[in-house]
């Protein structure tokens, strides 16, 4: 990029003229009077334009005749170069990794320390490094999209793993456009699997995005149909074989709840419902708030009844734990999929964290 920048001689010029270390790397200029060439930044004296001659490479330029500066020392890596290319290894490290790679790790593999790495990664690429390791999984969840043979594959395959914890809150940015939704999902390919579980039947429904259902019944006939009404125009693949593994990892997370729901979600809701949502993802298994502490927290504190509805159309059963939010008065609360299954989820939960 920094070599388009200063492709031509104008640009050339005027970076020698100020000095710009931004476009050190890119070129490097030679004098024809002392037959000396230099980085742009260099501090020695300003040459005539018509004496100066540009070259991209250091080897060009000697090949030209020239030797190399002794005040600003072409040949060697400056030190923010240094610092520049430590920053892109590590951003291939990111790439390459099928799993997350926690800071202090990443620094260490760049010799740096952690908030040296931080910071300087943040400066060069612009994002922090979570943040770029997020986004590249999500790129590379949407890309094996296109070449996996199936959205099991494509989801396990971009590193989201039950015991990864890479994509935290941006989890959401795969999710099905509005328009498609409020068309019912025309055009969607949505394969589900039916399970049993400790709480009647699970049936989980996935975009290629990710989960976008996941709900209990208690028969498994009726729970297709759900799923059908829901996203009416959708096109259906019903998938009990190779879906199998997802809904497992589903069911697992139901009867051993770990902090947080790790396998991506295609998450449907209005502004409002999603910020509900969010918060409800927040709260860890074995511990319970209320709506009014839900509508306090999202500094709606007289949406105590909007709260409850959002709660009520959540669609993506513990994923999205609804469960876990209860009457102010300490009864369990209404629940979507039936008190006596919220009641019995509490009870796991308080169970395995207690
Ligand atoms: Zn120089």
């Amino acid at each position: 990029m920094a070599d388009a920048q200063f492709s031509t001689d104008g640009a050339r010029w005027k970076a020698v003229v100020s000095n710009d270390s931004s476009a050190d790397g890119a070129f490097y200029y030679a004098v024809k009077t002392t037959g000396v060439y230099c980085r742009p930044s260099c501090t020695s004296r300003l040459p005539n334009r018509p004496n100066t001659e540009y070259f991209a490479t250091c080897a060009e330029a000697e090949a030209a005749g020239y030797r190399a500066c002794k005040r600003c020392r072409p040949t060697e890596t400056s030190k923010v170069e240094g610092l520049e290319q430590k920053i892109i290894h590590a951003c291939r490290i990111i790439e390459e990794s099928e799993k997350f790679l926690p800071l202090d790790k990443l620094a260490m593999l760049v010799n740096l320390s952690p908030y040296h790495f931080h910071r300087l990664f943040k400066k060069i690429v612009g994002v922090t490094p979570k943040q770029y390791a997020a986004r590249h999984q999500s790129l590379r969840f949407q890309k094996n999209l296109k070449t996996s043979p199936s959205i099991t594959d494509a989801i396990y395959s971009a590193g989201y793993g039950s015991s990864g914890s890479a994509y935290d809150k941006k989890r959401d940015q795969l999710a099905m456009k509005p328009t498609v939704y409020r068309k019912g999902a025309a055009g969607v390919l949505i394969t589900y699997g039916v399970a049993p579980c400790f709480l009647g039947w699970i049936i989980v429904a996935a975009t290629d995005r990710g989960i976008c259902a996941i709900e209990f019944g208690d028969n498994a006939d009726m729970l297709p149909e759900l799923i059908q009404t829901r996203f009416p125009n959708a096109q259906f693949n019903r998938d009990d074989v190779e879906f199998k593994g997802l809904v497992n990892d589903v069911v697992d997370f139901i009867e051993s709840p770990e902090d947080t729901f790790q396998l991506p979600l295609d998450i449907q809701g209005t502004a409002f419902q999603q910020q509900v949502w969010e918060v409800l993802r927040e709260i860890k298994p074995g511990e319970t708030k209320s709506y009014t502490d839900v509508a306090a927290r999202i500094g709606k504190p007289n949406a105590v009844r909007a709260v409850a509805s959002a709660c009520a159309s959540n669609k993506l059963a513990v994923a999205i734990p609804c469960h876990r939010v209860v009457s102010k008065s300490g009864k369990t609360g209404g629940y979507r999929w039936g008190k006596e299954r919220k009641k019995r989820l509490l009870a796991c939960e308080q169970e395995s964290t207690g």
